[in-house]
């Protein structure tokens, strides 16, 4: 262990390093031909090498081409950068390297507290047992939809995990138009089929448009489909809106429906200045997927499902039979007995770390500057006479479009579509795209601690340098 002795505080310093410097530098750059065939053609070395010499690797070929994310002028996807307290306990974790899956040790006793200031932190009830980290939020939603699925076929007598779903007609699930593709990615892995989901339209403001939903449930159930889930968004990644959830569960209450609310990106949000009103209903949710490794900062991965109850994912997921279960030694059992995972890393205490360095004050505040700078950017948005704003900045997320005078109104979309990879390529700015009802948008995510205003104005400079690429 001498050498780890001698190269670890050279790899600490390189990561603080590209961290202090990160800023400087451009946001994203294309991979130089030489780095590309050394990053994916390098042959398996058949004798090893010093700890010494692969940081020089890392120095050389790996930190000089990040996805942009540490850069306070990324707006790309919902990336963020990583917390400080989270880097600096990563190689700790990977030091101890336990299984937590489950046992008495520190790895499965800090994810207990990890997971109860999560749901704390998001105002929602807390069971022990009721929940656990995962990969992000999409192996989050499989978990809670395997769930609900075993809640609702078993309230027919059937147990899906014997039978699967032979001899069981269909269930059906409500998504909104603007529900994460992971919902659909669930979905189509339980075996509940693409046909049995409905797309519930969306309001003006991006929002489940409740009407819409009744209407389906109604008409499934006229034509002998099962309802069996409703699977609202607190924070949708294309504009950041948060669905009316109390409404929402209201409606699931009245059909029996399983009640799931994706906050994966947006739960936090329920911090945001005088935003706790518009999520209100969150706390009425039987699962809550929310993703520390989005908004909160954790270095990747950190996901998180949270259930009303903890017996549910236990019902659907343990090979423990309840006769073996030591309740006297430990009544919550091994987080392997509440999803697909078995051998499970230490995710806690990244998440731990980074909760407590910043305390709920610290979140709070991470949550009200970047929806602050949002809000900002939206403004700038509306002001300027070459841009739309396309729906209302709610969380931290701004989808606009870019309009430049004299052109013609039909190569908006062209234009808008082409725009986010030539601002990536200019280096200064980093933004991605999406469609809105069909239209091409720009959407800015603001996740950094460290963007300040005059990073949107380079922003919005970038991008119209960018269609001046394209012949303005
Ligand atoms: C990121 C995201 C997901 C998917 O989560 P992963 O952590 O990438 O698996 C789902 N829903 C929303 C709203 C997201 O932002």
């Amino acid at each position: 262990m001498s050498e780890l002795r001698e190269a670890g505080p050279a790899a600490a310093d390189l990561a603080a390093g590209h961290l202090s410097s990160v800023a400087a530098g451009p946001v994203w750059r294309p991979v130089a031909d030489a780095d590309r065939s050394w990053l994916t053609g390098q042959p398996l070395p058949a004798a090893g090498r010093p700890l010494a010499e692969l940081l020089e690797d890392v120095r050389e070929r790996v930190l000089p081409y990040p996805m942009g994310n540490g850069h306070p002028r990324f707006f790309g996807w919902v990336n963020s950068p990583p917390s400080p307290a989270g880097v600096l306990v990563a190689p700790l974790a990977a030091a101890l390297n336990p299984s937590c899956a489950g046992g008495e040790h520190a790895g499965v006793l800090l994810e207990r507290t990890a997971v109860r200031w999560l749901a704390e932190l998001v105002g929602f009830p807390h069971r022990p047992g009721a929940g656990l980290l995962t990969s992000g939020a999409s192996m989050a939603t499989v978990i809670a939809l395997a769930t609900a699925r075993q809640r609702a076929l078993r309230a027919q007598g059937h147990d899906v995990r014997e039978t699967g779903l032979y001899g069981h007609g269909p269930l059906a699930l409500y998504l909104s138009a603007e529900g994460h593709s992971c919902l659909r990615k669930a979905a189509e892995l339980l075996g509940l089929g693409t046909r049995h989901l409905r797309t519930v339209p969306v309001d003006a403001a991006f929002r489940m448009d409740t009407g819409a939903l009744r209407r389906l449930i109604a008409a499934d159930l006229a034509a002998g489909v099962r309802p069996f889930l409703v699977a609202a968004s607190a924070g949708t990644v294309n504009t950041g809106a948060v669905d009316p959830l109390a409404e929402i569960a209201g409606i699931a209450a009245e059909h029996g429906l399983w009640f799931h609310v994706d906050g994966a990106y947006g739960a936090l949000g329920v911090l945001g200045e005088g935003a706790g009103p518009r999520y209100a209903g969150l706390e009425r949710a039987d699962s809550l997927a929310l993703d520390p490794h989005k908004w909160l900062g954790v270095p990747v991965d950190a996901g998180c499902v949270l259930f009303r109850d903890p017996a549910g994912p236990r019902d659907a997921f343990s090979l423990v039979p309840p006769y073996l279960r030591d309740d006297a030694a430990d009544a919550l059992g091994w987080f392997s007995e509440y999803g697909p995972e078995q051998t499970r890393p230490f995710r806690a205490l990244r998440v731990w770390a980074t909760l407590s360095h910043l305390g709920r004050e610290g979140v709070t505040r991470l949550v009200r500057h970047t929806s602050r700078l949002a809000r900002t950017l939206a403004g700038m948005v509306e002001d300027a006479g070459d841009f739309e704003l396309l729906a209302p900045a709610v969380t931290s997320v701004v989808a606009f479009r870019h309009l430049p005078a004299g052109r013609a109104p039909g190569a908006a979309d062209a234009l808008n579509e082409a725009i986010p990879a030539a601002v990536q390529r200019r280096g200064r700015a980093f933004l991605t795209g999406t469609r809105l009802s069909g239209t091409a948008a720009l959407r800015a995510c603001v996740l950094h601690p460290e963007t300040t205003e005059a990073d949107l104005g380079v922003l919005l400079d970038e991008i119209r340098a960018a269609a001046r690429e394209f012949g303005a």
